[in-house]
C-alpha cells in the first residue's frame, strides 16, 4: 500500500486546530473550549487519525465473557455455505464455544440452493442448530414480477424456509428497474409479496440503507470519516445516484405502514442507534416492528445509560444478531449487554473512535434479547435447548 494517503492525512490534521479555534470560540457551553495559550502550536508533529493509539490508564475491574449467559439465537448469521457436513461441524464447533444455540442463516438463500442446505443439515447431527431464511429476486421488476416473488416465497417456506431475509440494503440503495429508475421500498408491485409473508406469519428481516453519515459530507465532522475513507462503497454523497438518508428513511416508513401485519424485522435497529427515541417511536406507532442488533455495537456502548433504559423498555421487540460471521467478535456483544464494565475497546477501529461501556442487562431482558423473542416470532426455529 503507497503511504501517500496517510501522508496527506497527516498534513490536512495538522491544519486542522486553527480551524478547530474559529469553531470552538462560537462553540455552545458543553462543547470543548479554547486551550489556555490560545493559539498554541504542538511542538512535535501530530499523528494522523490512524496512528494515535494512546494506552489507557484507567484501572477498572474487567469481565470478558467468551460465552453467551443464555443459549442464544443469532438472528443476522451470515454463516458460509451449508452443504458439507465439514462446514456444518466447523460452524457448530464455534457456536458451541460462545453459546450460541441457533443461526439464521440470513443469505438470500432460493431454490434449489436453499434445499440442499436444508437436506445437508436434516442429514448431520445439527438440525435444530440452523433456520434458513429465503429471498427475493427484486431484479428486473415489472408489472407481473410481485406475483412471481410472492409464488418463490410459498415454495421456498413449503420447503423449510423459516422466514424472508436478509432483503439487503441493495433495496433502496442499488437495485435498479428496466426503465433505470431505482426502486424504490414502497413500490406497488411488491404489495403481493408482503402480504403473502403476512399471511404466512413468517418474519421479514430486512436492512434498509446505511449508517447516516455515509450520506453525509465526509469532511473532518464527519464520524465515519476513515472508514469513509477506506471504502468507496460505502459513500452514497452522490444525490444522482443515491436517495438521502431522510428520503430512504421515509420510503421504509411509508413500506411499513402500509403492511402493518408483516412481522418487520429491521436490521442494525434501523440505524438509529444513534438516536434511540427515534426508533422507539417507530416501535410505539407499529406493534409488529422488531429489530436486532447486528454491527451497532459501537453506538450501544457509548450511551450505556440511554441504551440500558431503551434495551428494557423494548424488551419484546429486540433481537440479538451479529450480522458477519467472525467468533471472535461475539464476546464484545456478550460483555456490552452482560457487564457493567467501563472504557473498554471496540474491535473495529474505523466504526468507533471511542470506547464502550457496558449495560449490565437483567437476565429476563437477556433471555429475551438472546432467544425468547426470536422463538415468539419464528415458528420455525427449533425449541430445543433453551430454558424455560
Ligand atoms: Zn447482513
Amino acid at each position: 500500500m503507497s503511504s501517500r494517503p496517510i501522508t496527506l492525512i497527516a498534513v490536512l490534521f495538522a491544519l486542522v486546530p486553527g480551524a478547530l479555534l474559529v469553531a470552538q470560540r462560537s462553540g455552545t457551553p458543553g462543547q470543548i473550549r479554547p486551550r489556555p495559550a490560545e493559539g498554541r502550536q504542538p511542538e512535535f508533529p501530530p499523528p494522523s487519525i490512524i496512528e494515535y493509539k494512546p494506552r489507557s490508564t484507567l484501572v477498572t475491574p474487567v469481565h470478558l465473557v467468551p460465552r453467551a449467559k443464555f443459549p442464544a439465537v443469532d438472528f443476522h448469521g451470515h454463516p458460509p455455505l451449508l452443504t458439507s457436513p465439514e462446514a456444518i461441524n466447523q460452524v457448530v464447533a464455534a457456536m458451541d464455544s460462545l453459546n450460541l444455540r441457533v443461526m439464521v442463516s440470513a443469505n438470500n438463500n432460493m431454490g434449489d440452493r436453499l434445499k440442499q442446505q436444508l437436506a445437508a443439515v436434516a442429514a448431520s447431527r445439527y438440525k435444530d442448530r440452523f433456520v434458513f431464511f429465503t429471498g427475493l429476486n427484486l431484479r428486473d421488476l415489472g408489472p407481473g414480477s410481485g406475483a412471481r416473488i410472492a409464488a418463490q416465497l410459498e415454495a421456498d417456506i413449503a420447503a423449510g424456509a423459516a422466514g424472508v431475509g436478509e432483503i439487503s440494503k441493495g433495496f433502496g440503495l442499488f437495485t435498479r428497474k428496466p426503465d433505470g429508475s431505482r426502486l424504490k421500498l414502497d413500490d406497488p408491485e411488491l404489495d403481493t409479496v408482503w402480504e403473502t409473508a403476512a399471511r404466512l406469519k413468517i418474519p421479514v428481516f430486512i436492512h434498509v440503507g446505511d449508517p447516516s453519515e455515509f450520506f453525509e459530507p465526509i469532511d473532518f465532522h464527519n464520524e465515519r470519516w476513515l472508514e469513509l475513507a477506506l471504502y468507496p462503497d460505502r459513500r452514497y454523497q452522490d444525490r444522482s445516484k443515491f436517495p438521502s438518508f431522510e428520503e430512504l428513511m421515509a420510503e421504509r416508513n411509508r413500506l411499513f405502514a402500509r403492511h402493518p401485519n408483516v412481522k418487520w424485522v429491521l436490521a442494525h435497529l434501523g440505524w438509529h442507534a444513534n438516536d434511540l427515541a427515534r426508533l422507539g417511536r417507530m416501535f410505539d406507532s407499529l406493534p409488529n416492528l422488531y429489530s436486532e442488533v447486528g454491527a451497532i455495537l459501537y453506538d450501544l456502548g457509548r450511551q450505556p445509560r440511554t441504551a440500558r433504559e431503551f434495551m428494557i423498555k423494548y424488551q419484546n421487540r429486540l433481537l440479538f444478531g451479529k450480522d458477519s460471521f467472525q467468533p471472535d467478535e461475539y464476546p464484545y456483544y456478550w460483555r456490552v449487554f452482560e457487564t457493567f464494565d467501563e472504557y473498554f475497546d471496540y474491535y473495529r477501529d474505523y466504526h468507533a473512535f471511542w470506547k464502550l461501556y457496558g449495560l449490565g442487562l437483567p437476565d429476563s431482558v437477556l433471555k429475551k434479547l438472546y432467544y425468547g423473542n426470536a422463538l415468539q416470532l419464528t415458528a420455525g426455529i427449533p425449541r430445543t435447548g433453551f430454558p424455560k
